[in-house]
Order: C-alpha cells, then sequence, then structure tokens
C-alpha cells in the first residue's frame, strides 16, 4: 500500500486559529494510524499578508499542543524555481499560455456578464485554440499565466467527508497560476507542492471545496497521481456562528494563556467533529488507534466552551503534583505547596483560576468590604478567638484542625458556617474555599495569628 503522508499547510497571515489546529491535528492523526508521515508545509507566498511574527506563532502552537511533523518544515517561498519551471512546462506543453487583458477590460467583462445575469467568469479571449485567431499582444502590459482548463466533460472525486462531490468543467474559467510580476498562485502551488512532496491525502477545511476541482485539473495537466481528499467541515460557534473573536478565545496561544492545558485541548479537538462511540476521554495514543474519516461528520461541529473546561479540568486533576507546580511556575519546596495544589486542583478549570485561588497563601488577601459587612461582627470576632486559642492547645496538622473544627461547633451548638465563614473572610479574603480546617493547617500557627492581628488593628476589633 502507498505510503500515507498528510501535511498541514497554514499561510502565515495572522494567527493559528483552532480550527486550523483541528485541521492539523486530523492529519497528523491519520498519518500516525498508516504509520505514515505528517508535513508542515508554511504558504507564505503572499508577501504582503504574510509575516515572520506569524510562522513564529504556528511553529509556537503546534510545539505547544505537540503535533509534530516528519522532516522539516517547507516553506513556498524557498520553492520559487520549482513553480517557474513546472509553469515553464505547462505553457511548453500548451496547458498554459499567457493573457495580456489588462485589468479595465477585464473589469468591464465582469460588468458586462452582472448585466446579462451572467457569472462572472473569464472569457478566455487569450485562450490558444484551434483556428482562432488571437488579439494582438499589447506592449505595455505584463501577462499573467493561466490554466487552460478543460471544458467539457465534469470533475468528480470522492471526499473522505463529504462523499461524491462532482463539478462541471463549464463552471470554471482558465484561472490564473502566475500573476503578472512572475508571482505564482495558490491553486497552482499547492498543487505542485503535494504533487513534489507526495501527500497521499490532502486533509483541510470545507472552505476549499471549490478550489479542488481546479487542482484536480491541474494534477492531470501534469501526469501527476490525484491524493484523495478530506474537507472538513467549519467549528461554529455556541450561537450557531461562525468561530470569531466575538467567541472569546479562538487563536490556540490564547487557550495556553488562559491557563489551559495542551491535552485538553487535543482531546476537545478530536472529539469536535469526530467521534468513537460515546468515549469523551482519549490520549492522544487512543485517538490516534481509533481515529478514521467514516466518523468525521460533515456538518459543521460547535465549539462549546463548557465541555472544553470539563476536559481541562480532567487533565489538571490527573496531573502528577510536579508537573502541576511547574506549570503554574511555583516551587514545590516552599510553603507546603503540595498541599495547597491537592486542595485546589479537583476543582479548577483552568490553570489561571488555580493561580487566582492560592494566590492568598503567599500573600496577605486584600478582603472585601461586603464580606466584612456580611460576616465580621463581635460575635463571629469572639468564636474566632477562643476558637483559635483552643487549637494553640493542638497540633496544627491537617487532621487535628479539622477534628478541632468539628468539636468546636459541637460544643459551642453553632452551625458550621458560623465558625468558618469568618475565618474564610479574614485568612483568605474570600467566602468560597475548600476545607477551612486545611487551609488553617497549611498557613500554619504564625501566618495565621498575623492575619488575625493584622485584621484586628485594622478594623479595631
Ligand atoms: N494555505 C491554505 C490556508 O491556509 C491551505 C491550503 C490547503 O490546505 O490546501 O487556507
Amino acid at each position: 500500500m502507498k505510503e500515507v503522508i498528510t501535511r498541514f499547510a497554514p499561510s502565515p497571515t495572522g494567527n493559528l486559529h483552532i480550527g486550523g489546529v483541528r485541521t492539523a491535528l486530523f492529519s497528523w492523526a491519520y498519518a500516525q494510524r498508516h504509520k505514515g508521515r505528517f508535513i508542515i508545509r508554511i504558504e507564505d507566498t503572499d508577501l504582503e499578508r504574510s509575516s515572520p511574527e506569524a510562522i513564529n506563532v504556528i511553529k509556537e502552537g503546534m510545539e505547544w499542543l505537540s503535533i509534530n511533523n516528519d522532516g522539516p518544515i517547507y516553506y513556498q517561498t524557498k520553492r520559487l524555481e520549482r513553480y517557474k519551471e513546472v509553469i515553464n512546462e505547462l505553457l511548453q506543453r500548451g496547458n498554459a499560455y499567457y493573457c495580456y487583458a489588462s485589468k479595465d477590460e477585464l473589469d468591464e467583462l465582469r460588468e458586462q456578464q452582472k448585466r446579462e445575469g451572467k457569472k462572472p467568469k473569464y472569457d478566455g479571449r487569450w485562450r490558444p485554440e484551434s483556428n482562432k485567431n488571437l488579439p494582438k499582444k499589447p506592449e505595455d502590459i505584463k501577462p499573467v499565466v493561466r490554466f487552460k482548463n478543460p471544458k467539457e466533460g465534469s470533475i468528480s472525486w470522492q471526499d473522505l467527508v463529504k462523499g461524491e462531490i462532482s463539478i462541471k468543467n463549464e463552471e470554471l474559467d482558465d484561472f490564473i497560476i502566475a500573476r503578472s510580476d512572475g508571482s505564482p498562485t495558490y491553486n497552482f502551488c499547492v498543487v505542485v507542492d503535494d504533487w513534489d512532496m507526495k501527500i497521499s491525502h490532502v486533509i483541510r477545511g470545507d472552505d476549499h471545496i471549490n478550489n479542488t476541482p481546479r487542482q484536480i485539473n491541474l494534477y492531470k495537466a501534469l501526469n501527476a497521481e490525484v491524493p484523495a481528499f478530506a474537507h472538513l467541515s467549519m467549528i461554529l460557534g455556541s450561537d450557531g456562528q461562525k468561530l470569531s473573536k466575538r467567541h472569546g478565545a479562538i487563536n490556540v496561544m490564547q487557550f495556553k494563556d488562559m491557563g489551559y492545558v495542551p491535552e485538553a485541548i487535543k482531546n476537545y479537538l478530536a472529539r469536535l467533529g469526530w467521534s468513537h462511540g460515546d468515549d469523551e476521554i482519549f490520549s492522544m495514543g487512543e485517538f490516534t488507534s481509533h481515529f478514521d474519516f467514516e466518523h468525521v461528520v460533515s456538518s459543521a461541529a460547535q465549539f462549546d466552551e463548557e465541555k472544553l473546561n470539563w476536559l481541562n479540568n480532567h487533565y489538571i486533576k490527573k496531573m502528577d503534583l510536579d508537573d502541576l507546580a511547574s506549570l503554574l511556575d511555583l516551587d514545590l519546596t516552599t510553603n507546603k505547596l503540595n498541599g495547597v495544589l491537592m486542595l485546589y486542583r479537583d476543582r479548577a478549570k483552568t490553570l489561571n483560576e488555580i493561580r487566582e485561588n492560592i494566590q492568598f497563601f503567599f500573600d496577605m488577601p486584600k478582603i472585601p468590604k461586603d464580606l466584612i459587612e456580611k460576616y465580621m461582627n463581635k460575635e463571629s470576632m469572639e468564636l474566632i478567638d477562643k476558637f483559635i486559642d483552643e487549637l494553640n492547645q493542638h497540633s496544627w496538622s491537617d487532621e487535628e484542625v479539622n477534628d478541632q473544627l468539628k468539636a468546636f461547633v459541637k460544643k459551642e451548638g453553632i452551625k458550621f458556617p458560623a465558625i468558618a465563614m469568618p475565618l474564610r473572610v479574614i485568612l483568605a479574603g474570600t467566602d468560597h474555599t475548600p476545607s477551612i480546617g486545611s487551609i488553617i493547617s497549611i498557613l500554619g500557627k504564625n501566618e495565621v495569628h498575623k492575619r488575625l492581628n493584622s485584621f484586628k488593628n485594622q478594623y479595631d476589633y
């Protein structure tokens, strides 16, 4: 069987969109599944819109997610000689021709076609044909090169996601393969590259479906083997609209900044538009061993932040504490950090949430006024003092503090929140924390006394 070679071919014109990442992930997974190769190719021939920053963003994103390419990264701008060579070949073989139509002329043609209710299309005025006289070459116009698209018949392919697609050649025009400055166009470069790089499966967004018949005609003109095509549907926002900035994060590195972990993003995207029974959680090994196109849906997939959060929480919970600490830039050897992370990792949706929530272990918290008004008064302060006095007779181990708290509540005949809430407010600056007994134990005797005294001084209790 032929080697499976897939590719991700982004144009470096901006950020790395989450939809692009899914395309890359599926291409990578398909190659993995078939023990093939996965290539990254930067389509940077559009010099005005491409930038080195955007190339870095792509590399950074792929690296962060460990969607690793086999071999070097290819750049189209380094292959210009090759494109020239193939264009000349097509010209010589009569599969392409120079077109000297000026912009004004073409504008006029388009207007006329519109007026006549026709679909705007190049009319082939410079297309060489037997028994046809071509116009006289104008001196002042640098020609473009057009591909001589077949006029009859139709092009069809069995799309691995969308099923059979068929287009009549009469719908297509002789598209430009080299601009008047000699620079080659996307539809042309992509075919030469996929051919030269022996790509077996072209996996890309379905916004390229319209390009595919043109490209297939080019393959045929080059006597090149036509690859298989799989066009992935778009990702929509939760409101059913095209995913855009309006929906919050769409660029992959934004997800990193927001505290998502690569495993969650990949797992989420793997399931977005593809399924394996009802399974939701996949390691990348499991994903690549199951991935196929039969279970890729052909309709658009909807982005669901809640589900991504759920998966992110799943992977954060599973994480080794050392790894988690290092992702959070924390030094595990200090401050009983282990205990802190154990307390917070199970409930966190993102790393940033952990970062924010554990800040009070390291810095004295700022206590919001409304919480003071809600929870602090003479009685609650007396309760705290009484409890801490009693606790001073004991060790401050996690177990002991929690036992003492329970015993105290019982003895005083109060409800747990009557003491837990004021303690949370003073020690953590919030009324939402995991076990306050554990927090007291982690902060330790000195720090708890320090915080209580500081609060009393500040508010005159
Ligand atoms: N460079 C194209 C893009 O970023 C993709 C080309 C392809 O996959 O064929 O949309």
